[in-house]
């Protein structure tokens, strides 16, 4: 389970994150709305520490991320440590972030071979697997350049698949497509979901949503307005600002 607990994240006197609380039972898809700037991407960077809030804590499995409990106050762990746990969730971007210079099955190998999960021969043997999983079998040899931008986001999850995460998280993994390619990137997603991995995924793909999210959060000015199943939150919204947002999406 994901508990994010009374985060807030402020730059100067800009509150990008303003108390929130968010808990993510295992298995579960949550999907996060809200307009830009609502501080979605900070979430996603809270809960795997690349960015430290001010006030609250996060959780994964009971596990603290980033930080330890030091008498009744919260220690940053080592850079080393939080390595450690970040290796442990997955995290898929907008922009696919693969390494240019090695081939499709190396960056999905590689990150288990450097963390010492497995020795190399594993780590290639499980980069096939997963690669053939996304449908990409046949790239392995390729270079990202290679590959067009979905192929490019199917190894990204394949890649984030490797470390055998307890969580993955999407930041708008569409939102760079173009539209004919947004469907393959989908469908991986859904299979991923189908398969009860935990997933929070940020995305404007509000059909996408209401066919796999078992939870949508939407979010706006740093705060949760809502939250609840798609059929609530997105057929029959209680809050203005969120029909105000859906009415401009969809
Ligand atoms: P989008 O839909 O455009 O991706 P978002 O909901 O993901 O938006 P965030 O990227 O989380 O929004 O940003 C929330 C706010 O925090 C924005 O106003 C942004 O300008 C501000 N912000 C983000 N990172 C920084 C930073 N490093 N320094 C200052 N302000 C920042
Ligand atoms: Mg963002």
């Amino acid at each position: 389970a994901v508990e994010v607990h009374d985060v807030h994240k402020w730059y100067g006197t800009h509150r990008v994150l303003d108390g929130v609380d968010l808990s993510v039972r295992p298995g579960e898809v949550t999907v996060i709305l809200g307009p830009s700037g609502s501080g979605k991407s900070t979430l996603l960077r809270v809960v795997n520490h690349l960015e430290k809030p001010e006030i609250g804590h996060v959780s994964i499995n009971g596990e603290l991320i980033g930080v330890r409990r030091h008498g009744d106050r919260l220690k940053e762990l080592s850079e080393r440590a939080i390595l450690a746990q970040r290796s442990r969730i997955g995290f898929v971007f907008q922009n696919f972030n693969l390494f240019p210079h090695l081939t499709v099955l190396e960056n999905v190998a590689a990150a288990p071979a450097a963390t010492g999960q497995l020795d190399r021969t594993a780590a290639r043997q499980l980069a096939r697997e997963l690669l053939d999983r996304v449908g990409l079998a046949d790239k392995a040899a390729a270079y990202p350049r290679q590959l067009s931008g979905g192929q490019q986001q199917r190894v990204a999850i394949a890649r984030a698949l490797a470390l055998r995460p307890g969580v993955i998280l999407f930041d708008e993994p569409t939102s760079a497509l173009d539209p004919e390619l947004v469907g393959e990137v989908l469908a991986v997603i859904k299979d991923l979901a189908k398969s009860g991995t935990t997933l929070v995924i940020v995305t404007h793909e509000i059909g996408f949503a209401r066919e796999i999210a078992d939870r949508v959060v939407f979010i706006d000015g740093g705060r949760i307005v809502e939250q609840g199943p798609p059929a609530e939150v997105l057929d029959r919204p209680r809050h203005e600002r969120t029909r105000d947002f859906l009415s401009k999406v969809l």
